[in-house]
């Protein structure tokens, strides 16, 4: 990655990170040439293609507002509720798609849900499957207790346990593909600069008086 102070066509990564959720990767940068550093951030964008065919960026807020009437009244935390938009992201991300159909969103829901509250699961599914009989309630109140069961016999098949495997796939999945979609991340990259930019000026003007003078010149690689 070219140095957005001196151009110089050769930095070093000196320090890589990912963000807490897993969705964003870091990178310290230094410039082999003028030693200045500077952090760059890549990650891919997840878009979800709607029934109309219009596309958008996911939100994991619609998500939550999306499940939220399931769960009236329930005893269902904002915590946890935000930790349900979490799974069913790294859920989405896990599966390497860089476009997800809207209709993968509902069921990418019903395993976190039915791992945190059984009755906001029921009221979801005969909405988003299409109840119309006793019967579908009848199939899935008659998996849930074979689940239930399964969990309390404590051998949870592994696909009852999203929390932890869904963490490592979705890391490898990230990586997948943002190398899949390497012009994505270039372009993320390139916004990402624009907040990194104050990271880099405040860091250089410790050792810098000319911290003005960084922004500017940081404004050249944003634009490409
Ligand atoms: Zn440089």
């Amino acid at each position: 990655m070219q140095c957005p102070f001196c151009k110089y066509k050769n930095t070093k990564v000196i320090e890589t990170r990912s963000s807490e959720d897993g969705f964003l990767i870091k990178r310290r940068r230094m410039c082999e040439n003028c030693g200045k550093r500077f952090t760059t951030e890549e990650s891919f964008p997840l878009v979800v293609r709607k029934r109309d065919g219009t596309t958008e960026l996911f939100d994991r807020q619609k998500v939550i507002l999306g499940v939220r009437k399931s769960c009236q009244g329930r005893p269902i935390s904002n915590e946890q509720m935000s930790a349900l938009g979490l799974a069913v992201e790294r859920k989405l991300r896990a599966t390497g798609q860089a476009e997800i159909p809207s209709s993968e969103i509902g069921k990418a829901i019903l395993e976190p849900l039915r791992d945190l509250d059984f009755v906001s699961y029921l009221r979801f599914a005969s909405v988003y499957q299409d109840f119309e009989t006793l019967d579908d309630f009848k199939k899935v109140i008659e998996d849930l207790e074979a689940y239930q069961q399964s969990k309390s016999e404590g051998k949870a098949d592994t696909d009852s346990a999203p929390a932890q495997t869904a963490g490592t796939d979705a890391s490898a999945a990230d990586a997948s593909a943002s190398e899949a979609h390497a012009s994505d991340t270039r372009v993320t990259d390139s916004t990402a600069a624009d907040s990194t930019a104050a990271d880099a000026s405040a860091d250089t003007a410790a050792d810098d008086d000319s911290a003005e003078d960084n922004e500017s010149r940081m404004s050249a690689p944003t634009a490409q």
